[in-house]
């Protein structure tokens, strides 16, 4: 079928196989110029594999190290002539590309919070690489089902004690505009830091740790975000701010669960980059569109992939011990957190509008980018032929 992009507010419900799969191999292609560790991870788990962070980590191992990996992810397949979604296609793209590459490349698809997947996933490990050293938990997810009890937990975006108003993109009418988000009630805060805090984090690489499938000195790692002022209310100090602080706690008891192994788990704290889950965050892609301008112009900018690879290298498997912040943090978001470059944001936030949006902004780059994420835009693909979906 012919696909074309299909954007409905901040997402597009259709994906062009050959575009995703372009993306995955620019992505390796970045990679192996700038990435080749001698010393670097061998047997990789990647939970959230299939978009966004989690799949440049599952690239950057792969191709930066030769690792064996295994991706985890929750994607929709093709059917009933739709399109899957962008994460199914690159995820079977990097099998394919991978498994050509002479590397072990096995994937399952499925809700990591489930006991079926968590145990088929170890059940995998212990039959062809009998233990991983280094496991990422990169999932971004809108709900959480807790096995034992049924029950489900939705995830929320919003401020905490006071309501929040202040400047949005929105890209659907491309208009910025101001917003007005009532705080949080007590659930929905204790909902979000369910589903996008470490609890998760933590039962994985306990039941990893328990059936045996840990190599000595494993490293784990899950991402964060703290972000500028400008985002605070919605960000840090709002319920994902929370779930992220309860990032930090699982943090330190994998830190203690991991001693007896010489382990290692870390919280990253990643730029701003564009992905499906930092799209649906207000505020964020008019932060976003205004910090790659920066970014870009000061010759620093970087997506998914250049942080990965720069994480990879500068800190996970550098010679020494990665550098951390007063709260046993990595900060690969240093670059965007440079005062210059906050400065910056600082002095133009005032003078963001409708009007002056794709003068003082990056928001064309933000537009052709988000459709990406999805398969299109490429020069070199002709979306007027024909492809199969499946
Ligand atoms: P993303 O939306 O691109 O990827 C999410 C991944 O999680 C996908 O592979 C998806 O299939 C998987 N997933 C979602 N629900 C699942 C489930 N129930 N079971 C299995 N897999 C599931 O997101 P992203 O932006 O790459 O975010 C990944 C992590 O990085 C998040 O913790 C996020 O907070 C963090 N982070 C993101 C940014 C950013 O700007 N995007 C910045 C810093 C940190």
């Amino acid at each position: 079928m012919i696909i074309k992009p299909k954007v409905r507010g901040f997402v597009c419900i259709t994906a062009h196989p050959d575009g995703c799969e372009k993306n995955v191999l620019d992505h390796i292609e970045t990679t192996k110029k700038g990435v080749s560790l001698t010393d670097g991870p061998k047997k990789v788990l990647v939970i959230g594999s299939s978009t966004g962070y989690g799949l440049s980590s599952r690239i950057t191992a792969a191709f930066g190290s030769g690792a064996a990996t295994i991706g985890v992810y929750f994607e929709r397949p093709p059917a009933n002539n739709k399109p899957a979604s962008p994460g199914w296609y690159n995820a079977r793209s990097f099998d394919n590309i991978a498994t050509k590459s002479g590397l072990y490349s096995e994937s399952i698809n499925g809700d990591a919070f489930s006991d079926e997947v968590r145990q088929k996933t170890i059940d995998l490990i212990l039959q062809d690489l009998k233990s991983v050293d280094l496991v990422i938990y990169s999932l971004a997810s809108p709900r959480r089902t807790i096995p034992s009890t049924k029950e489900t937990f939705k995830s929320v975006l919003k401020p905490i004690g006071s309501p929040f108003s202040g400047k949005t993109l929105n890209t659907d009418k491309n208009e910025i505009h101001h917003i007005a988000i009532d705080p949080a009630s007590e659930d929905e805060i204790e909902a979000t830091k369910k589903v996008m805090g470490g609890e998760d984090w933590e039962l994985w690489i306990e039941a990893l740790s328990n059936q045996g499938c840990l190599s000595k000195g494993c490293k784990t790692v899950a991402y964060s975000y703290i972000g500028p002022e400008v985002t605070w209310p919605i960000y840090k100090n709002g319920t994902i701010g929370k779930a992220k602080e309860h990032l930090d706690i699982s943090q330190k008891r994998i830190q203690n669960l991991l001693e007896s192994i010489d382990g290692n788990a870390w919280v990253s704290v990643n730029k701003a980059v564009i992905t499906q889950a930092s799209s649906a965050i207000p505020v964020v892609p008019l932060y976003l569109s205004a910090l790659i301008k920066i970014m870009k112009k000061k010759g620093i900018e970087e997506g998914c992939i250049e942080q990965i690879n720069r994480l990879f290298t500068t800190s996970l498997y550098a010679e020494s011990e990665p550098i951390l912040d007063s709260e046993g943090r990595i900060r690969v978001d240093d670059w965007e957190m440079r005062e210059d470059v906050q400065n910056e944001i600082k002095e133009i936030w005032p003078k963001l509008s409708t009007d002056t949006l794709y003068s003082l902004t990056d928001y064309d780059i933000y537009q052709t980018e988000f459709l990406k994420l999805f398969g299109f835009n490429h020069k070199d693909i002709d979306y007027s032929k024909d492809v199969a979906i499946n």
